[in-house]
């Protein structure tokens, strides 16, 4: 969907004395890369690295100096960049908002642009505020500062989404907002992206945010993508010390988060649970089904006791290691994702380390992790 080729961007270099032409250090130097279709690729780097220039080549607010940048295979330089950039949404972190129109009239510019009659327009931008969680009767007719910073975030976004581009450019678009609000933000658009699929650059200084939010990220070194894998790659295995050292020595425990919980890592249950066992957790806990065990997994392990913690495969580690943490007997029951009467096996810290370990080695099992 978004192809760079061989992208170079020298700036005129002023300090140097300044002859108008693009005679500096190269900004980012020889940029190849794709993003497919309905996928979110971080670009996440220290400062001056140059993400911010990268994504502006993509709507023309930067021309590159050499290489070219495709967009659904058409060279963005041959589109006018006026057109170019209503057909792309774009959400930077200072927002943007017009102060002295409305939260309704601020999410309908680029719909107002585009010329759709103004009914329609609002219509729209009712829809768009309300799917990024502002309900559009309490909120469309303040002013911008008649908002948290949070909510002006979201307004942002909702304008960047009003005319329904296919991709959207975002320049650290939570970064202006505290801790929470910024995670929280975070979860509204990932399930966001969930529904409206577009394809989506979006740069961060925050390797946390990047890991979260990333089908796959970019790391930057000075003008240069250093790294360019899914998350769980990146950290399992950096491709370079500069790597190594940008994602640091807490990556492990990065990695918790990003891998997802297979049937690989689980013990077999023994048998089917103990009959006439008083079930303390509420509701019918059905009993574990009987697996036969597998070749070499040596001796079968204890069944969950009915009341014991269940889990869907295909969770994150992070959230099996957390609620291994919280029960008492070590053993959380793995269960069919959708389908929790269907126990696929037990899941131990001991089967935590193995799957970190087994992926450290470079074996697959970096594919999406389910609810994030
Ligand atoms: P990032 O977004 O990663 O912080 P930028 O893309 O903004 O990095 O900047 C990359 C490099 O290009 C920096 O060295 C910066 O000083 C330089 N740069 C950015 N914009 C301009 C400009 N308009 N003129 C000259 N140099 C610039
Ligand atoms: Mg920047």
């Amino acid at each position: 969907m978004i192809r760079f080729e061989h992208v170079t961007k020298r700036y005129a270099d002023r300090a140097g004395g300044g002859t108008g032409g693009a005679d500096g250090p190269p900004a980012v130097d020889d940029l190849t890369f794709d993003v497919a279709e309905g996928e979110l690729v971080t670009l996440v780097g220290p400062s001056g690295c140059g993400k911010t220039t990268t994504m502006k080549m993509v709507n023309r607010l930067v021309e590159p100096t050499s290489g070219r940048i495709l967009l659904g295979g058409e060279d963005v330089a041959a589109v006018d960049p006026v057109r170019l950039r209503r057909t792309i949404g774009y959400v930077i972190q200072q927002v943007g908002l017009f102060p002295h129109r409305t939260v309704l009239d601020n999410t309908a510019t680029v719909p107002a642009l585009l010329g759709w009659k103004k009914a329609r327009a609002r219509e729209r931008a009712a829809e768009l505020l309300d799917l990024v969680g502002l309900d559009p009767g309490r909120y469309g007719h303040r002013y911008p500062e008649q908002l948290s910073g949070g909510q002006r975030q979201r307004v942002g976004v909702a304008r960047a989404l009003a005319a329904d581009p296919p991709v959207l450019l975002m320049d650290e678009p939570f970064g202006a907002v505290d801790p929470v609000v910024r995670e929280r933000l975070q979860t509204e658009f990932l399930n966001l992206q969930a529904t409206v699929r577009k394809t989506v650059l979006l740069v961060t200084h925050d390797l946390a945010e990047a890991v979260r939010l990333g089908d796959r990220i970019a790391v930057y070194g000075q003008g240069r993508i250093e790294q360019f894998d899914t998350p769980a790659t990146v950290l399992a295995a950096p491709a370079n010390p500069y790597v190594a050292d940008f994602v640091g020595a807490d990556r492990a425990l990065r990695r918790l988060a990003v891998t997802p919980l297979t049937e690989a890592d689980l013990d077999p249950v023994a048998g089917p649970a103990p009959v006439g066992d008083p079930a303390p957790a509420p509701g019918p806990v059905p009993a574990p089904v009987l697996l036969p065990p597998r070749k070499g997994s040596g001796p079968l392990r204890e069944n969950p006791a009915p009341g014991a913690p269940r889990l869907p495969l295909g969770v994150s580690l992070k959230d099996a290691l957390a609620a291994l943490l919280q029960d008492d007997a070590g053993l959380i029951a793995v269960h069919a994702p959708g389908d929790p009467a269907r126990i696929l096996g037990t899941l131990t810290t001991a089967g935590v380390h193995r799957a970190l370990r087994r992926r450290t080695a470079g074996e697959n099992g970096t594919g999406p992790v389910g609810p994030r």
